[in-house]
């Protein structure tokens, strides 16, 4: 036999986990509705605390679209959409000049001629895919542009070079921890995720892509 203070003791801690673990449901449900509303809207309500909440309770809530038979890449996905809306203050107040795109080498031609360099992968713009294009107006915004040949490559970089923002590109695992990377670093950054991911030939919205990287500093709005 237990003495009776044991027993209350025991009472008061299965009711606090209980309390806990309902909590911790309701409050994942509540994330989950937020999730589906952004991924269908666009919009977002109460961003930072959504944002922290998916942090939390990843697994959580990614079960609970298991368990309605939902998709939970929306999970992800509106994760990297939030940041990116959190970040957008910031990222406009750098100049193109002081701003890095990271682009994978995934999304290269398989029959890609370009060389591997101390910067990274050189482009040579042969036509092949879309990076070309890209690096081409990027730069002539005043970006630094990569093609990043690994992922300890964009650690050196951001060392070397110290960038004010950044673009970042890759799937969902990829952009999540580069923005990860980039807060540790007080950068503000934007991830702009691969329509089709896999180790070779990916591919990408090059629209929003566009969109993300042509967006105005605002300190060249107020100057204009
Ligand atoms: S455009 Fe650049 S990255 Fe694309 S295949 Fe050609 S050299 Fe490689």
């Amino acid at each position: 036999m237990l003495p009776e203070y044991l027993n209350q003791l025991f009472y008061l801690i299965g009711q606090a986990v209980v309390f806990l673990a309902a909590a911790v449901l309701l409050i994942s449900v509540l994330i989950a509705l937020l999730i589906l509303y952004s991924f269908k809207t666009g919009n977002f309500f109460a961003a930072r605390y959504m944002l922290l909440g998916i942090m939390l309770l990843e697994d959580v809530i990614k079960s609970l679209f298991w368990v309605a038979r939902a998709d939970d890449s929306m999970v992800d996905d509106v994760g990297v959409r939030l940041r990116n809306y959190i970040n957008t203050k910031k990222f406009l107040e750098t100049p193109y000049e002081k701003r890095f795109i990271f682009m994978p080498q995934c999304l290269r031609s398989v029959q890609c001629p370009a060389k591997l360099t101390p910067e990274g992968i050189m482009c040579i713009d042969c036509g092949r895919c879309g990076i070309g294009e890209a690096k081409k107006y990027a730069e002539s915004l005043g970006y630094r542009f990569y093609v990043v040949p690994g992922s300890s490559f964009i650690k050196r970089i951001i060392k070397k070079g110290r960038p004010g923002a950044i673009v970042g590109v890759g799937c969902s695992m990829e952009i999540k921890e580069g923005l990860d990377l980039c807060h540790s670093h007080g950068i503000p950054a934007r991830g702009v995720p691969l329509s089709t991911s896999g180790c070779v030939a990916t591919s990408i919205d090059w629209e929003a892509f566009y969109e993300a990287i042509a967006e105005v500093p605002s300190t060249e709005k107020q100057g204009a």
